[in-house]
């Protein structure tokens, strides 16, 4: 996702032609955080390119598919491919990912080094491709190990799905990288609305022919395993090529790697000021940062405020920087019974971390004091967290409000386009993770009168 949005930049400074994407996939740059939407059954996998391969073509761009990357050859400034051919190269920009986490469960690699059957993974198009095969053997339940964002995401699709779910989580709360224990809890009922049950501070040890044993001494009988235990940066090529490699690739910047000038990493794979990020927006940012060194301009990342905006249909959650590490005065507001739990931290009467679950109505004004930095009165933060009574009109967003965390587009950008094709186009909105969709309609629906649209262009849903 990294690279589709840098070749995006290279394009509009007309770099086209002198662009490469070496991609060891078989799709074309494609929206991950919709493989969940793929599995649901509510996206077809094709809807989730990023842009079309054609797309790519037109503007010169040299896409190859099927393109593993073995070797960064710094002083031949040439890369090897997996066919041992080589391509070379004024600068190199490693976006190469994440990887899943295998978890040490016995049992889960066989002995010649192949995973069992039973195991899947989920963090690309294929896998999804292979997770929907095995649905059509009718497995009876599955059980997903890890109960972060991708697990939540995976029980949801399946649920959906009528398959029985159920989560093995080893911490003591689902996401508990994102949020506290009481959103955790929040999560947790979501998850039991949809019959999926969950264990937590629970540890998958083994996996035998009776099932999952879990070190709590319970077996859980399954056909079906899926590992969303986490992923770490992927950089192997980074290390081969003896780049430095802390938990990420180590970036100035100006996104380049710190030995090699000539070097560049941006995306999971990249690790900025001792930070890896995992989230489409800070990915996105660091794109947009890289195609301007590349063209020759000055910018520099600095470590934005993450905003990210996590989707799972009917799971609403957003988490604004690190509520689980940031020091502060805590302010929230939580109603179990209806599935909310909002919190936000706030230092200095300015909110520096925040976490949303299961209602974003205000997620507009908060992430704009939270970028701002606006110093807030003291009942303000708490007004923030209040349910917006349905009756009163929305506040108007102002025109520098952001409104796309993903792309980084304001309200003013979105009030600037004819329809949602123009949105999607010309700035990016809503081609991430899609949050925004309801924000963005709403804007464009009440553009200034005389540049109303029409029935047909609001229903313009498009993939998100
Ligand atoms: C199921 C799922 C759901 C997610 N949901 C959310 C969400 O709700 N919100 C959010 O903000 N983020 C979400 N994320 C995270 C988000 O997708 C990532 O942060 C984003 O994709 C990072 O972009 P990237 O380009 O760094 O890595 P990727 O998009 O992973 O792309 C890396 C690409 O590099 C390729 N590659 C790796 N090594 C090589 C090599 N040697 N040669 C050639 N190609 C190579 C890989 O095959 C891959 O295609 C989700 C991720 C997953 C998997």
């Amino acid at each position: 996702m990294a690279a589709a949005r840098l070749v995006e930049g290279l394009v509009a400074r007309g770099l086209g032609p002198q662009t490469t994407v070496l991609a060891e996939e078989q799709h074309a740059p494609y929206n991950r955080i919709l493989l969940s939407a793929v599995l649901e059954g509510t996206h077809r996998p094709g809807a989730l390119a990023l842009r079309e391969k054609q797309w790519y073509a037109d503007r010169g761009v040299d896409l190859r598919l099927n393109s593993l990357v073995v070797d960064i050859h710094r002083d031949t400034k040439t890369v090897e491919l997996a066919d041992r051919t080589t391509v070379p190269y004024d600068a190199v920009v490693l976006a190469t990912g994440a990887i899943p986490t295998l978890p040490p469960i016995r049992g889960v690699v066989r002995m010649d080094g192949s995973l069992d059957p039973r195991v899947q993974a989920f963090r690309s198009l294929d896998d999804c491709a292979r997770l929907l095969d095995t649905l059509h053997d009718h497995p009876r339940s599955a059980v997903i190990v890890g109960g972060g964002l991708l697990g939540l995401q995976v029980a949801r699709a399946l649920a959906v799905r009528g398959i029985e779910t159920e989560i093995v989580e080893g911490r003591d709360h689902l996401l508990s990288s994102q949020v506290d224990a009481s959103a955790g809890k929040v999560l947790k009922r979501s998850m039991a609305k949809l019959g999926t049950q969950v264990y937590l501070g629970a540890r998958a040890t083994r996996l035998t022919d009776e099932g999952l044993k879990l070190d709590n001494g319970y077996t859980l009988e399954t056909d079906l395993v899926v590992l969303t235990a986490g992923g770490r940066p992927r950089a192997n090529l980074a290390r081969r090529a003896e780049l430095t490699v802390n938990r990420g690739i180590v970036v100035d910047d100006q996104l380049r790697s710190v030995d090699d000038p000539d070097v560049y990493a941006i995306g999971d794979c990249a690790e900025h000021d001792g930070n890896v990020t995992g989230f489409v927006s800070p990915a996105w940012e660091q794109a947009g940062v890289l195609a301007d060194v590349l063209a020759g301009d000055e910018a520099a990342y600095q470590g934005h405020r993450v905003v990210a905006r996590l989707r799972a249909t009917d799971l609403d959650v957003c988490v604004l920087g690190s509520p689980e590490d940031e020091a502060g005065e805590v302010v929230e507001i939580a109603n179990p019974i209806k599935g909310t739990h909002r919190k936000l931290v706030v230092r200095d009467g300015r909110i520096v971390a925040g976490a949303l679950v299961g209602d974003l109505s205000r997620v507009g004004l908060i992430t704009q004091a939270f970028d701002r930095q606006t110093v807030l009165g003291e009942h303000e933060a708490g007004q923030l967290l209040l349910p917006e009574p349905s009756k009163s009109p929305r506040p108007e967003l102002p025109d520098d409000a952001e409104v796309c965390a993903c792309a980084g587009v304001s309200a003013g950008r979105i009030r600037a386009c004819r329809s949602l094709e123009d949105v999607r186009e010309t700035t990016r909105a809503t081609t991430g993770c899609g949050g925004c969709a309801p924000t963005v309609r709403q804007l464009l629906a009440t553009r200034p009168s005389g540049s109303q649209l029409s029935a047909t262009q609001l229903s313009l849903e498009g993939t998100t």
